[in-house]
């Protein structure tokens, strides 16, 4: 038997080089800054349970964390809730895409909490009395997954706000179906804040360590979220954090994670450590084309499938 190997030597930097020269997918083009995207952008990272941080080029450029934040407020809302946020958000996968305008039939509330309409409920759930309260609640939050200060780019969260015609119909719709406490508007505007939020590869895959590890920051040693809420979210990870590519996912890679607009994946190894990708060009279900592949590589050469026996 070979010994696993060390995540602590791994080439970052080689895996990086090997994957530039793939060319497939296309940049989002949702919203201008996401349509100005570098699409040559390409950064990897890793956390580790001492803290550990490591990095490829272009590990610290930053972009908005689009959906790759939708676990981390699906996490915060268990935590203000004390749990009740499950009554509120199914935990199904949905087979179909990112923004469908479909809820759970039966109960009206949305299927879970990794699509559009979930994240838009699980972000009013968040403690706070008014739009302002809970997008600084969800910034502190963020901030301890990451263990620092998080910048929001105004103009994306203006646009996603402006722009997001299909949010705004799905919390409407929540709103008809009496799932959703709080106005459309003050929904749409709260997600598309948090959708904004800037951070890097290196970063992300601190916030996906955190999430990995128990829910506490292996660099800061902070309890973020109970240990119990940190093993939900990976599960809901692992069965809808790609849409309607998760089995796919899931037989590939193995690795619970949350596929995002901007390029962006967060990985979250369960016990074992945290990680990230960018490359904005995406496939037809919205996932990174290079950090798909680059997912698969690390699953394999750092032995981390959910499934694997070795
Ligand atoms: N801000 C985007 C939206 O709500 C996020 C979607 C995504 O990253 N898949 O449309």
């Amino acid at each position: 038997m070979t010994p696993a190997p060390d995540p602590a030597r791994y080439d970052l930097d080689a895996l990086r080089t090997r994957l530039l020269p793939e060319r497939g997918g296309d940049v989002d083009d949702s919203i201008p800054q996401l349509a100005a995207a570098d699409p040559d952008l390409c950064a990897l990272a890793i956390a580790l349970p001492d803290g550990t941080v490591r990095r490829s080029r272009d590990a610290d450029v930053p972009f908005s964390i689009q959906s790759a934040v939708k676990p981390f407020l699906f996490a915060l809302a268990l935590a203000d809730t004390d749990g009740d946020a499950l009554d509120r958000v199914g935990i199904e996968p949905t087979g179909e895409s990112f923004d469908a305008i479909k809820l759970e039939s039966g109960t009206g509330r949305p299927p879970n909490p990794m699509v559009n309409a979930g994240a838009l409920l699980t972000a009013s759930l968040v403690e706070g009395g008014d739009p302002d309260e809970r997008a600084g609640r969800i910034a502190r939050g963020l901030a301890a997954f990451a263990g620092r200060e998080l910048d929001v780019d105004e103009d994306v969260a203006h646009n996603e706000h402006l722009l997001g015609d299909r949010n705004h119909a799905l919390a409407h719709l929540m709103r008809a179906e009496g799932t959703l406490a709080v106005s459309a508007d003050d929904a749409v505007a709260v997600y598309a804040r948090a959708c904004a939020t800037l951070v890097d590869a290196a970063t992300l895959a601190v916030m996906g360590a955190t999430l990995a590890l128990g829910g506490v920051n292996p660099c800061t040693g902070d309890r973020v979220i109970p240990e119990r809420v940190a093993r939900d979210v990976v599960s809901v990870m692992a069965t809808c954090g790609v849409y309607d590519g998760s089995g796919r996912w899931m037989r590939a890679v193995g690795i619970p994670a949350k596929s995002s607009v901007s390029g962006a994946i967060v990985l979250s190894a369960p016990g074992r450590l945290g990680a990230a990708t960018v490359s904005p060009p995406l496939d037809a279900q919205g996932t990174s084309v290079r950090g798909h592949r680059a997912s698969e590589v690390l699953s394999e050469e750092l032995d981390l499938h959910s499934f694997a026996t070795r």
